[in-house]
């Protein structure tokens, strides 16, 4: 009996690697680079993929039932993950990354809403990484050195982009910095260096814009004279195509809101995907 049982615990779990699954692929990202080889990462919403209108497939509750950790985001980013977790019959552990960070407040169409995409901040980022960490050492406590100097690392990576672009950023009028995206996504890189984003669409991107909606972004772009629009990697190009052409302002390229983009292209991990938008933003202001 009791070497029967030595046997089942060797098989289920000595060998194989702690199974964490992350919601969508900028947290993904950032729990491999912690992680590394020490745990396995699967993530569900991928690359260039909208979370916030997301439908779980079969497979997704499948690996959540066999998963010893899941990382959310939180703040309402994923609406379906709940609903998932439930379905799944998931034993182990949730992590909500954005634990400690003080959310912005976003009001749209008269509602008060949390502004999820806390990722954006730089600075927010190093707290989503210390969560991170210490959800892991939890998980492979034999591991917490290791844990604990890759997130030192990655804290360092974040901190440095950030004042890398400061710099840039220093030569750019504040009454320039303005930016127009699909949705209300870069609340928090608007806030740590001084841009101002407007965008059709709210903070999620289940409902298209009213006429309305539209037509007074249109007019403000013309009086405040912004010069170009973004399109997001996770929406239809179509709206911001429109309003470029009907304001006679530029497209300044593909900004990364939601999601990473695949593998092997220029904003692959969340450091890559920082790194480009603001590069996109500060060469289109610069222009100016
Ligand atoms: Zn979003």
């Amino acid at each position: 009996m009791r070497s029967l049982f030595i046997l089942l615990l060797l098989s289920s779990n000595c060998f194989a690697k702690p199974l964490v699954v992350t919601t969508f692929s900028i947290l993904g990202d950032m729990v491999h680079q912690i992680g590394q080889d020490k745990i396995e990462v699967r993530n569900l919403v991928g690359p260039n993929q909208d979370s916030h209108v997301y439908e779980p497939r079969p497979q997704d509750a499948k690996e959540l039932g066999r998963a010893d950790l899941v990382i959310v985001n939180g703040l309402g980013f994923e609406g379906w993950i709940d609903r998932l977790i439930e379905a799944s019959g998931f034993h182990g552990k949730k992590l909500v990354a954005t634990t400690g960070i003080t959310p912005l407040q976003i009001t749209y169409h008269g509602k008060v809403y949390l502004d999820p995409h806390a990722w954006h901040s730089l600075k927010a980022a190093q707290v989503y990484v210390d969560n991170i960490v210490k959800g892991l050492v939890e998980l492979v406590p034999d591991e917490a050195p290791f844990f604990k100097k890759q997130g030192e690392a990655y804290k360092q990576a974040i901190a440095q982009l950030e004042k890398d672009t400061q710099k840039q950023l220093e030569s750019v009028p504040l009454d320039q910095r303005k930016v127009i995206t699909n949705h209300e996504a870069f609340g928090y890189l608007g806030r740590d260096f001084g841009l101002i984003f407007s965008s059709p669409q709210g903070i999620s991107t289940d409902a298209e814009p009213s006429a309305k909606v539209v037509a007074a972004l249109i007019r403000r772009i013309k009086e405040e004279h912004i010069q170009a629009v973004f399109i997001e990697n996770i929406s239809n190009p179509r709206l911001m195509n429109q309003i470029a052409s009907e304001t006679g302002t530029k497209v300044g390229g593909v900004l990364y809101s939601d999601a990473l983009s695949a593998p092997g292209t220029e904003a692959d991990t969340y450091l890559k995907m920082m790194a480009s938008n603001l590069a996109t933003i500060v060469r289109v202001m610069k222009k100016q």
